[in-house]
């Protein structure tokens, strides 16, 4: 694992974005700099975006740190936290937001070894961070991790609802198996000082489509939404952000859909 800093800083709101290296990622990294968080900024691959995204968050007056994890493994996982509690001592928000497609394929053409990929990262890799990020926020445990409470933010997608028949049905369930992570741990740790939401884009312009083989999928799709477009990083991290924020101090459990209507 990599840090792109090993300087201590001045204690504000932590937050850690998995995948914030790019797209919806980077942008919910760049508007939580904005508003005051200390932001941790997670990537597997692209050091080099991640870095230039740190950067220029700090020359904006910001704090950034990308850390290199795969959020599917629990030793990487558990490092990545562990560099958060040394370097700032606190987290306060959670974004779960790395995420994969895959080839567009229908079921009965699709591997078991494709299926494992896909829930280890968006499945299990929600539910490691979710777990490491509650026993840091959570009031149950006191001090020993520092108990102030908190709120997550999980990224679901449209998929979950409209289920990706013939494109990747499996990136759909494992979407829904996000909206079920997010009510109910929602209503698992209300009473402990923590908010868990989440937001469900739907066609949002951003490389994730290129990875599905599909690179223009974004413009494409356009016509087929209400809107007649595709959304923005941008408008995805607007709604993460504010479902983060204090504004939102009375909404848990909740899955806000970004889809222009769709
Ligand atoms: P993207 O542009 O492909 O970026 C994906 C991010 O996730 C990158 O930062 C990537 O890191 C990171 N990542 C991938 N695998 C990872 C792993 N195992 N561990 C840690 N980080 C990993 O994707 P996006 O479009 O911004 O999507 C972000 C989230 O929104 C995903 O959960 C996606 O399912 C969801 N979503 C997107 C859309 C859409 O239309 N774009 C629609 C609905 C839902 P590297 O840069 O190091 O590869």
């Amino acid at each position: 694992m990599k840090s792109s800093s090993d300087q201590k800083v001045a204690p504000k709101k932590v937050v850690l974005v998995t995948g914030g290296s790019r797209g919806i990622g980077a942008a919910t990294s760049l508007q939580l700099a904005k508003a005051g968080y200390a932001v941790v900024v997670n990537y597997t691959a692209s050091q080099a975006t991640a870095d230039k995204l740190c950067e220029s968050i700090a020359l904006a007056g910001g704090t950034a740190l990308g850390l290199q994890a795969d959020v599917a493994d629990e030793a990487q996982v558990l490092a990545m936290f562990a560099a958060i509690d040394a370097k700032f001592g606190r987290l306060d928000a959670l974004v779960n937001n790395a995420g994969v497609v895959d080839m567009t394929a229908r079921l009965d053409e699709m591997s078991v070894a494709r299926w494992k990929r896909m829930f280890d990262i968006n499945v299990i890799g929600s539910l490691l961070c979710a777990r490491e990020a509650v026993k840091r926020m959570s009031t149950r445990y006191g001090q020993k991790y520092g108990g102030r409470g908190g709120a997550i933010v999980n990224l679901s997608s449209a998929a979950a609802k409209i289920g990706s028949p013939g494109q990747y049905l499996d990136y759909a369930a494992s979407k829904g198996a996000i909206d079920t992570l997010t009510m109910g741990l929602a209503k698992e740790v209300a009473a402990e000082g923590i908010r868990v939401n989440g937001v469900r884009p739907g066609i949002i312009d951003t490389d994730i489509h290129a990875s599905g083989g599909i690179p223009d999928r974004a413009s494409q799709m356009a016509p087929q939404v209400p809107m007649r477009r595709a959304g923005s990083a941008d408008e995805v991290a607007s709604a993460i952000v504010w479902l983060l924020s204090d504004a939102a101090s009375y909404v848990t459990g909740t899955t806000i859909d970004v889809t222009g209507g769709r």
